[in-house]
């Protein structure tokens, strides 16, 4: 876990150390927790009392060290189990893709209570619908819940976003978002403080935030309509000048290849996105082909034609399974080069746009690692993160509790509001 320090004037900071502490390992105790952060036990004995006055963690059955319960008079002193209480902090998490949108409600003890997709109203990129449409399903997520429990509303949206005042997407691929101020639109429907990330970085903050391990370094590989990434470095996000890192995407591999949205030629995303693909497939076959195999060809059928693509590979249609390993590959040579870039140990894949290409991806992506420049001093292991689709919307709900509760996260836009516990009830 992270160290913690002994000066007085940083009383926050501990706290959320050692509430980070609690949370991560369920179960723990005073003496555990001083001895990982280099608190004294003083010191997280008072931070504890503090959160469990606020309601925040809870006392469990006294446990010795060997778990048993103490029976009687014992010689080892008991310790006292800590945890997170259930209900008492919950965030919302909305992920903006092109035709839906996902939206969870997180707790603080890292639950998933609710997960809930609906398609978006209007054309692909009509964002003042979609917001609408967004503000309604928080209300309806909420309602017959105790709401004072929540502390805020987590978005992920394609980047790039423009930070700088209040919250708006600049994002180029979806036109109908540059300059919406999301957060504002969004808090104006809901009532509640929206915090907004790029979606790339919020599955990353999301894959941290649910770990238990610390000092991690990797990258997040989202593909969804476009591709993106989040890049941690033992355990610190990497933002950027603007809070606009990680646009993985727009590096070049094909300079011959086709306009990408951002005004370059040839971006991975141009050549390996779920929609760019889709459109190889049609080209090397034919459309009239193409739809006779089931694709759609339809401007809101991208994310289920690429998933056809992916059955259609598995079928022995060796169109399909070309355009799917080309874009494979052209995913697995962007990140051999940005792994070797920022040395990382870990590349976690995620995003709708795996659905059914993502055994393909992460074989491409192992092969190209296999001559990563420090495969001597340290491995890299190439995995799917385990949030799944929903990696946006439960990273975007992380990090509005961690921004509600710790001071040290540095991409707080909008401040969560003070957190109102609700009176400390026995938890069944
Ligand atoms: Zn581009």
């Amino acid at each position: 876990m992270r160290r913690g320090t002994n000066l007085p004037w940083v009383g926050d900071y501990n706290q959320a150390v050692v509430l980070d502490g609690i949370r991560r390992h369920p179960g723990t105790s005073r003496t555990e927790l001083a001895g990982a952060s280099g608190l004294t036990l003083q010191t997280v004995s008072n931070i504890v009392r503090r959160l469990l006055d606020r309601g925040l963690v809870q006392e469990g059955e006294p446990l010795l060290r060997n778990g048993s319960r103490p029976a009687g008079r014992t010689a080892g002193k008991p310790r006292t189990a800590l945890s997170v209480r259930p209900g008492a902090v919950q965030a919302v998490g909305l992920q903006f893709e092109r035709e839906h949108l996902d939206a969870v409600l997180l707790d603080l003890s890292g639950e998933v209570l609710t997960v809930d997709r609906v398609p978006l109203p209007g054309p692909p990129g009509d964002a003042g619908r979609a917001v609408d449409r967004a503000a309604d399903v928080v209300r309806a997520l909420l309602d017959g819940r105790g709401s004072e429990a929540v502390c805020g509303v987590g978005v992920a949206v394609p980047g790039p976003l423009d930070f700088a005042g209040p919250v708006r997407s600049s994002a180029i691929n979806l036109p109908g978002w540059r300059g919406v101020a999301i957060a504002d639109l969004l808090t104006e429907g809901t009532g509640l403080p929206v915090l907004v990330e790029n979606d790339a970085t919020a599955a990353a903050v999301g894959d941290l935030w649910r770990s238990r391990r610390t000092g991690r370094s990797f990258l997040y590989v989202h593909v969804g309509a476009g591709i993106g990434g989040g890049v941690v470095v033992r355990d610190e996000v990497l933002r950027g000048e603007s809070g606009n890192a990680g646009e993985i995407g727009h590096l070049v591999v094909d300079p011959a290849g086709p306009a990408c949205s951002c005004g370059a030629t040839g971006c991975l995303e141009a050549v390996a996105a779920p929609a760019a693909v889709v459109t190889r497939y049609a080209e090397r076959v034919g459309r009239p082909a193409a739809r006779r195999a089931g694709l759609l060809l339809a401007e809101r059928s991208v994310l289920d034609d690429h998933d056809r693509l992916g059955i259609l590979a598995g079928r022995g249609d060796q169109a399909a399974a070309a355009v799917l390993e080309a874009a494979a590959d052209d995913i697995a040579r962007v990140v051999f080069g940005v792994v070797n870039v920022v040395d990382v140990s870990e590349v976690v894949l995620g995003g709708s746009g795996l659905r059914h290409a993502g055994d393909r991806v992460r074989a491409a992506v192992q092969r190209r690692l296999a001559v990563a420049m420090a495969r001597e001093v340290h491995p890299v292991s190439v995995r799917f993160g385990e949030a799944g689709e929903q990696a946006g919307a439960l990273g975007a709900a992380s990090a509005v509790l961690h921004e509600a509760l710790s001071s040290t996260w540095a991409g707080v836009h909008v401040p969560a509001r003070e957190i109102v516990i609700s009176p400390v009830a026995p938890v069944h």
